[in-house]
């Protein structure tokens, strides 16, 4: 386990964990045989779990400005049964980590996947975050609104427009003079990235663009939950090429190490913990 808690110039990220899950490398990774990811293993033992690959729900809380930004709300109590029955533990999570939920001002979501979402609402329907605004992502509010029925984490998330605690977001949006929404679509078609910057450095939270580090040499290697393969393709090779040339702090929400920086090694684009 790498750092988990940095600061960015004025900024403070802090990674925090709501649960570990594995899936079937072929449920995740449908075109790519498991055999496909060998070559990676050595780099990151962490993403391999028995015959399976091994990930996580993670969540990052940014200080910035005296705000507070919770950045996606993992999956969940649970238990989760498509994922053998797991539970998440987010806000316990928080408070270790000094970042209580009744200190959110602003909770942003990446995306409207069930992993991101998770814990908005208790069991009884009250908020979790109490006095935060939710930004949802205009594009995904669009596509996952059409789909309630079959997309059950929405129940997480419209509940949040009737009690007029959300807003929309699209393009980019200033949340603090440092911090800054960053539209990177295509795993999802609102998926979005927040990026830092304060005292000459920078850093990107990129929710979703991977989920393995692999992903970051082959870009084209896309998940069954990439909702367009192509343009997440473009968009990977477009934020990871900025992130290496400018040597960016760059985060994963699903990726064991929570902070790392993008470089060559051996001709191969690499994932490097902080
Ligand atoms: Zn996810």
């Amino acid at each position: 386990m790498g750092t988990t808690r940095i600061t960015v110039g004025n900024v403070e990220i802090i990674s925090l964990l709501d649960t570990p899950f594995e899936l079937p490398w072929q449920i995740f990774f449908p075109e790519r045989s498991q055999s496909d990811f060998e070559p990676y293993r050595a780099l990151y033992p962490d993403s391999y779990g028995e015959g399976r690959f091994r990930t996580q729900a993670g969540c990052y809380a940014i200080r910035s400005r005296s705000q507070t930004i919770l950045c996606d709300t993992g999956i969940g109590p649970g238990p989760i049964q498509f994922l053998g029955g797991i539970q998440g533990s987010l806000l316990d999570d928080m408070r270790r980590n000094g970042v209580p939920p009744e200190d959110v001002d602003t909770v942003f979501f990446t995306h409207l996947h069930g992993d991101h979402v998770g814990w908005n609402l208790s069991a009884n329907g009250a908020l979790n975050f109490p006095k935060a605004r939710h930004l949802v992502p205009q594009a995904d509010w669009d596509y996952f609104g059409k789909m309630l029925e079959t997309n059950q984490q929405m129940r997480q998330v419209t509940p949040l427009a009737d009690k007029g605690v959300m807003d929309l977001t699209s393009d980019e949006q200033t949340l603090t003079s440092e911090v800054t929404t960053y539209p990177t679509p295509g795993h999802t078609p609102g998926h979005t990235s927040l990026l830092i910057s304060s005292s000459g450095e920078r850093a990107i939270i990129t929710g979703d663009l991977a989920h393995h580090p692999a992903q970051l040499d082959r870009i084209e290697w896309c998940s069954a939950f990439d909702a367009d393969s192509g343009t997440t393709t473009e968009t990977r090779r477009r934020v990871f090429d900025q992130a290496e040339a400018d040597g960016l702090i760059t985060a994963f929400c699903h990726f064991p190490e929570p902070f790392g920086r993008l470089l060559r090694l051996e001709g191969k684009r690499v994932f490097q913990a902080l």
